[in-house]
């Protein structure tokens, strides 16, 4: 008796699941927005002025722990947007064989310059297809970007980083004591 009520819960389960909405899609005929902390390959960026955001300061090959980035500094020259001398790239690579998504390269970026991506990295057949060249990380700008940016990043993790600091509080004299004159010590 009791293997035949275990086994009428069982079909009733069952058959509650049978008429619920699926919650898959049928990819790749069909994809589901990624979440906007989502994230995937890479992409270098220009910032507002059109104007290429890297400084080629070096800070993400740095703090890379998989050592995967290359930076290859140009030297400085005239930006043709502001007019001013600043740094630009003469190349850069990642190499996302080894990448371990920890997102510490964007994180410490100065200039918002690196960014990663919120769409399904393409399968690749070979670790030649993994490799990010400068050509390829910026046509990957066109690509829905993740929601952390450097400064994003670090404002997340200090809150209070480019704000003012608080004025020193002026202490209190204990109470019942007399007032201290100027000039005694
Ligand atoms: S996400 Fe981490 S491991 Fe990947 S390139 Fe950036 S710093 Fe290196
Ligand atoms: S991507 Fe950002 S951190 Fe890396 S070299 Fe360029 S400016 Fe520096």
């Amino acid at each position: 008796m009791r293997y035949l009520i275990d086994t009428v819960r069982a079909m009733i389960v069952t058959m509650r699941n049978v008429f619920r909405p699926p919650t898959t899609v049928q990819y790749p005929a069909e994809d589901r927005v990624r979440p906007e902390r989502y994230r995937t390959s890479f992409a270098l960026v220009h910032d507002e002025g059109g104007d290429e955001a890297c400084i080629a300061c070096l800070a993400c090959e740095r703090i890379c722990p998989s050592r995967i980035i290359t930076v290859k500094p140009a030297g400085k020259r005239e930006s043709p947007v502001t007019g001013k001398k600043r740094n630009y790239l003469e190349d850069f690579t990642l190499d996302l064989n080894a990448c371990i998504f920890c997102e510490l390269c964007v994180q410490v970026c100065p200039t918002d310059a690196i960014i990663m991506l919120r769409e399904l990295a393409k399968p690749e057949l070979s670790r030649e297809g993994l490799f990010l060249t400068m050509e390829r990380l910026y046509a990957n700008e066109k690509i829905a970007h993740s929601w952390g940016s450097g400064s994003k990043l670090m404002s997340m993790q200090d809150p209070k980083r480019g704000l003012p600091a608080p004025e020193p509080k002026a202490e209190a004299p204990p109470q019942g004591a007399e007032p201290v004159p100027e000039g005694s010590s």
